[in-house]
């Protein structure tokens, strides 16, 4: 089975105090520690763990700066066979239709029967999946917990919906799944397997390439227009715990016993 599966590079928010930028439009990216969407870590062990039941080969892709090949890379060293960069610089200030526009212009040039997504990344709009999908015109489903391979033309898929209900689908291949978090315990990437693709070899593709028109991508094909971004107002009620973790801990645990939440 050929299996890509979509990584977007983003800030780690476990090594990083994120703040609103000057011109309150994004965050300040400057000096950010970066690392893979959490999601689409998920999404490549699925993919490293159908390869290995069922055989084939896993590609990564990203589209992003230079720096995205680093997730590349690590995605590579946790076992995706290749990897891809989709790298332009008409592709700046893409919204998610113009993202899933460029990862398209790359799918159909290639022969997947699978492509993963993460449910959702930094931007948190769950969009691109989807979108890829409706332009690839194929099947789709979306917050998956599970897959099961029947044959070379279908798969099962177990999907987490309201209520912590679980539902299970039959759909047809090739088809774009958005994969849900805690569906796998991803692999740890250690120092050997970093080493082992240091130098392998990632094929940049731009808009040439690709044969996009510029209208489709960047800023001239986005149909959402970011218009403010900022940090929300504590709403009524809402206390801010300061301190270190430690002391944050402390007094949540004091709030919770104070309420009667725990004994
Ligand atoms: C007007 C506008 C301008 C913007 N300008 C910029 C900008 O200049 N620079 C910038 O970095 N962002 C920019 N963004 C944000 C950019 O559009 C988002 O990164 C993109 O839409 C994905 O959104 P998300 O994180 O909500 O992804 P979701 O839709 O939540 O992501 C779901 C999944 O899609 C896949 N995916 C998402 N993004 C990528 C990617 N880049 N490569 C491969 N797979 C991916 C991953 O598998 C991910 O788990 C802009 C957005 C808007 C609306």
């Amino acid at each position: 089975m050929e299996i890509l599966v979509c990584v977007k590079r983003v800030p780690d928010t476990a090594e990083n105090e994120i703040i609103v930028n000057r011109d309150g439009t994004d965050i300040e990216r400057e000096d950010l520690v970066f690392s893979v969407n959490e999601w689409d870590n998920y999404a490549v062990e699925e993919a490293i763990q159908i390869k290995d039941k069922v055989g084939g080969n896993v590609t990564v892709i990203t589209v992003g700066n230079d720096d995205a090949e680093e997730v590349v890379r690590r995605e590579m060293a946790m076992g995706a066979d290749r990897g891809i960069l989709l790298c332009d610089e008409a592709f700046e200030g893409s919204d998610g239709k113009g993202i899933a526009s460029i990862l398209k212009a790359e799918i159909v040039k290639g022969k997947y029967d699978l492509v993963l997504t993460g449910a959702q990344a930094d931007d948190g709009a769950g969009q691109v999946g989807g979108m890829l999908a409706a332009m690839l015109d194929w099947p789709f489903a979306s917050l998956v917990n599970k897959i099961e391979v029947i044959d070379d033309k279908k798969i099962l898929v177990g999907r987490e919906i309201a209520g912590g209900n679980q539902e299970i689908n039959e759909i047809d291949l090739p088809c774009v799944l958005s994969i849900q978090t805690g569906i796998n315990e991803p692999r740890y990437v250690g120092i050997r397997g970093i080493r082992k693709v240091a130098s392998a070899d990632i094929p940049v593709h731009g808009a040439n390439d690709l044969e996009l028109s510029p209208e489709l991508v960047g800023p001239a094909g986005s149909l959402v227009k970011r218009l403010d971004f900022f940090v929300p107002e504590p709403g009524e009620g809402a206390k801010m715990l300061e301190g270190n973790t430690q002391e944050i801990l402390d007094k949540l645990v004091e709030i919770l016993k104070s309420k009667g939440g725990i004994k």
